[in-house]
């Protein structure tokens, strides 16, 4: 029997504003335990919350940025469940009259488009951090991180493979990224993903029993855990058994999710308007301004690096899928104007930097300023191509402009004539038999002097030279 999954995911992504959503404590990470703390995030008596504006402002980007519908007045509410990471036993967030609903994203997965509905966006509180010693019968609780604003993304059902659930999450990233109002950080928790996953019988449109899966703080990891989740259910299915509804933890050593607990329904949660908080009016003057300062976001700039830059999609969608890396395209093709050669060394050379030392864009060693110039000199001759890859490694390891590299170690390209010449000159009366061979119908050998020239010259002789020379003294 075939079975098709359904899978719908809950994205919570921590807004990267100063202050708290309700107080003023600071935001930062990795500050001492408890020392970004006040009354009001501690939960303590009689404490009343403010609403931060900007949080409110960051949610509109996003509700804009994937085609929401914005409600004109929403309602913070209380979510109530005991948790020694949540001081006041409830969180307060948003329930029946969520700020945003309604959106849409595309995504492109083996070259097929498809969209993606997002059912709501709402705002909330994150809850603080428990650390377990290992050791002894201890735990400790961090309140740094009560009270940081988060948005919650729920999708729509409309998910059906592993491969999908990964573009989805890269392209929600990407925009959030672009808007910046999140740093995307998944190592961090700053964006993090629970995942609702069923299968039904191919062609049944009634939807199985689902498990949520937590715990996925990857993109690897989230691919991993839906294959093994949607395997998981099949086997249970196929055997005569039922799904049983629950919440499931991700292991990534063991490779597979158990069992945490029965899911609880949200009537579990006994969630009611907050009290404490006015409805939230939001004017069509405010969402309008909204959309005016919006960025250029992803789906666009790449469509536009396609037609100005003339670019193939793969390369388009690589270079923008990071804002930082489509800017140092841009800068880059700005001083050396050929796209497609920009590209390329991006593509090739640089993102294999970057990712061989574990470092963004923004740190990368070459600047986009120093690529351009290197493969100004590469264009104008001065260097040949191979010799420019030598440079680039040197650029990366020490920083230094190219001319200044080349100038030292005395890498300008032989582009004279007459000294290729005496180079050729010797290779052939070194080498009788492969002449011989050549002058035969061995033409494949051409590869062989060229590489014997290369090699006498260390590199630096212009190769379209070489061949031309070659050609003329084999053939004579
Ligand atoms: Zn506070």
């Amino acid at each position: 029997m075939e079975f098709e999954p359904v899978i719908g995911l809950e994205v919570h992504a921590q807004l990267k504003t100063k202050t708290k959503i309700f107080c003023a404590c600071s935001t930062l990470f990795g500050a001492p335990p408890n020392t970004h703390t006040c009354p009001v995030c501690l939960g303590m008596p009689g404490v009343l919350p403010v609403l931060n504006k900007k949080v409110v402002e960051y949610t509109l980007r996003m509700a804009v940025a994937t085609n929401c519908k914005i409600a004109a007045e929403s309602r913070f509410a209380r979510k109530n469940y005991f948790y020694p990471d949540l001081p006041k036993g409830y969180q307060i967030s948003q329930y029946e009259l969520p700020i945003a609903e309604h959106g849409y994203v595309d995504i492109e997965v083996n070259g097929a488009q498809k969209r993606i509905g997002i059912t709501r966006i709402h705002m909330e509180e994150d809850a603080g951090k428990l650390s377990h010693d290992p050791d002894r019968p201890i735990s400790m609780v961090d309140y740094n991180r009560t009270g940081v604003p988060l948005i919650e993304i729920v999708s729509e059902p409309d998910i059906r493979s592993a491969e999908e659930a990964g573009a989805y999450l890269r392209q929600l990233r990407s925009i959030v990224r672009y808007l910046e109002i999140c740093d995307g950080n998944l190592e961090q928790g700053s964006f993090r993903c629970d995942a609702n996953v069923s299968i039904r019988p191919l062609g049944n449109e009634k939807l199985g029993i689902r498990t949520e899966l937590k715990n996925l703080n990857s993109f690897r990891h989230v691919e991993k855990a839906l294959h093994y989740e949607i395997d998981r259910q099949r086997e249970v299915l196929l055997d005569g058994g039922q799904v049983v509804q629950e919440t499931r933890l991700w292991n990534p050593d063991a490779g597979r999710t158990f069992s945490m607990r029965g899911k609880e329904e949200a009537h579990d949660y006994r969630y009611f308007p907050d009290p404490d908080l006015l409805p939230l009016v939001i004017d069509s003057s405010w969402i309008q301004r909204v959309k005016a300062n919006l960025p250029e976001l992803p789906d666009h700039k790449k469509e536009r690096f396609m037609t100005q830059y003339n670019l193939p999609g793969y390369d388009a969608g690589l270079l923008t899928a990071d804002r930082d890396l489509a800017d140092y395209f841009e800068s880059c093709v700005e001083q050396f104007p050929h796209p497609k050669q920009v590209s390329n060394w991006i593509m090739g050379s640089l993102l294999g930097l970057l990712n061989a030392a574990d470092i963004s864009i923004g740190d990368s060693p070459v600047s986009a300023a120093d690529l351009a110039r290197l493969l100004t000199l590469m264009d104008e001759g001065t260097i040949s191509s191979k010799i420019a890859k030598t440079v680039f490694d040197e650029m990366a390891q020490t920083g230094k402009p190219p001319s200044q590299i080349v100038e030292e170690k005395g890498l300008v390209q032989i582009t004279d004539t007459d000294a290729i010449d005496a180079v050729i000159a010797g290779v052939i009366s070194n080498n009788p038999k492969e002449v011989e061979a050549y002058r035969n119908g061995k033409t494949k050998l051409m590869g062989f002097f060229v590489g014997q020239v290369m090699r006498e010259t260390r590199g630096k002789a212009n190769p379209k030279l070489v061949n031309d020379i070659l050609r003329k003294k084999l053939e004579a």
